[in-house]
């Protein structure tokens, strides 16, 4: 850009015409380069998603009539089909959410609404710091609006079929806009930053960003359980006093301090039921929807547990997010290297540059490049889940982990027969029959 303001002032001088001249044609090559790997990158990421549903639905259907023989006992025809139905209906709908962000993708890049939006912004002579944040505001709110629909309908609608919907419109509504709300309060203030850094900053800017944002998630992981969590939820303690004395003795078995077992309202919004362990430190706690507390036993229980204790003893949480740190990283390093090539922004239908633009190209257009990398990284999530069964087939009961996994999995229509290319490419957790298979293989405490 600052080549061809100068440019511009020397105009009359053939040779910086004939300069300006090649230069151009050079970017004009490179972007044009750009714009065809983009869409080749996103056809090609598409008609993968889109085989990838198409498989899981078909292996779905084909395996409906027939529960699997290792659940004969434990799952009724009848439940076997509502997940089937269930997943089936989920499916389409992905299909329908892959349609709409790949369209909002083209329309905001190459069909030219981040230049209007931006261009719009540029007008109005603000700092550029306040521009940046204007436009990538703008262009995350107009998402945000155009997954609206598709959200109502999945909860009203789709969940709703199935029984499992209890949000109200009233509190769907709180919502929504206490989201829209902290997502302002917490993100305008971190881009002001990154993007004040980015300015003032040399060329290493992408570096000091990087550090940013790893300790802004730092913060997050002490952050989310303890403040953000709870102004949609509330959190008790687990108080049980028959259960206590079990949960104590698992807790000094595995050295877990003791105040860090929750139960949560899920049942508030819906009937789905879950269990997780976040946070880090002194923040980490495990959590219990009160939904799947209602459906298991003592015995259940301690051995849902002991699971998310694996998660904590293995130190998942941390590893996750060094990792991602790592993955946030190499983000950084060709953002740093990207912001300063003008056929970036061209090639992406953006006619002018700043820092800010680049930050929202790259987020908006990443993730067609590294969906491709998904696999590995449901690979050593699922690795995780493993480890957290052995971890508790070897301090509770894995029969009872059994029992429990099977009630999670009828109470939330899971499908117990993916497709299984289509749940190695997706699935954080291991699909039922092998999670389950791995449990019988580790006998557990059983006496
Ligand atoms: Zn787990």
């Amino acid at each position: 850009m600052k080549l061809r303001e100068r440019a511009n002032r020397y105009n009359s001088f053939f040779i910086v015409d004939f300069f300006v001249f090649t230069f151009n044609e050079h970017r004009l090559t490179h972007m044009t380069i750009f714009t065809s790997i983009f869409i080749i990158a996103l056809l090609l990421s598409i008609l993968t998603q889109v085989w990838l549903i198409h498989r899981q639905g078909s292996h779905v259907a084909t395996h409906r009539h027939k529960v699997p023989d290792a659940f004969e006992n434990t799952v009724s025809l009848k439940d076997h089909q509502k997940a089937a139905d269930y997943t089936i209906e989920k499916n389409r709908l992905g299909l329908i959410e892959l349609a709409i962000s790949s369209l909002f993708l083209v329309a905001m890049t190459i069909g030219g609404g981040i230049n209007a939006i931006a261009e719009f912004w540029s007008s109005f002579g603000l700092a550029p710091i306040l521009t940046g944040i204007c436009i990538i505001v703008s262009v995350f709110l107009i998402g945000y609006l155009v997954d609206i629909p598709l959200s109502c309908y999945q909860t009203f609608n789709l969940e709703q079929r199935f029984g499992f919907n209890r949000t109200t419109a009233r509190q769907y509504i709180t919502d929504q806009l206490m989201q829209i709300g902290l997502g302002l309060l917490i993100g305008v203030p971190l881009l002001a930053l990154i993007l004040w850094v980015i300015e003032s900053v040399g060329s290493l800017w992408w570096l000091l960003a990087w550090a940013i944002l790893v300790g802004f998630s730092l913060i997050m992981s002490w952050a989310y359980p303890t403040l953000i969590a709870p102004l949609f939820n509330r959190f008790d303690p687990l108080s049980d006093s028959m259960l206590q004395a079990r949960i104590d003795s698992l807790l000094t078995r595995c050295g877990f301090s003791s105040n860090g077992i929750f139960v949560m309202d899920g049942s508030r919004r819906s009937g789905h039921g879950n269990a997780y362990f976040t946070g880090m430190g002194k923040s980490k706690r495990i959590v219990f929807f009160d939904t799947l507390l209602d459906s298991l036993n003592n015995d259940e229980i301690e051995a849902v547990l002991a699971h998310e204790l694996g998660h904590f003893k293995h130190k998942h949480v941390t590893k996750m997010l060094i990792s991602s740190a790592l993955m946030s990283l190499v983000g950084f390093a060709i953002l740093g290297w990207l912001a300063n090539q003008g056929w970036f922004y061209e090639g992406l239908g953006v006619h002018q540059q700043s820092y800010a633009i680049a930050l929202l190209l790259f987020m908006m257009v990443s993730p067609v490049f590294t969906v491709f990398m998904q696999p590995l990284s449901a690979f050593f999530q699922r690795r995780f889940e493993f480890q957290a069964d052995d971890y508790a087939a070897s301090v509770a009961e894995s029969g009872a982990l059994i029992d429990a996994l099977v009630k999670l999995y009828k109470e939330n229509a899971n499908t117990l027969t993916p497709d299984p290319i289509y749940s190695a490419f997706h699935y954080s957790h291991p699909p039922a029959a092998i999670r389950i298979a791995n449990l019988k293989k580790t006998p557990g405490k059983e006496d």
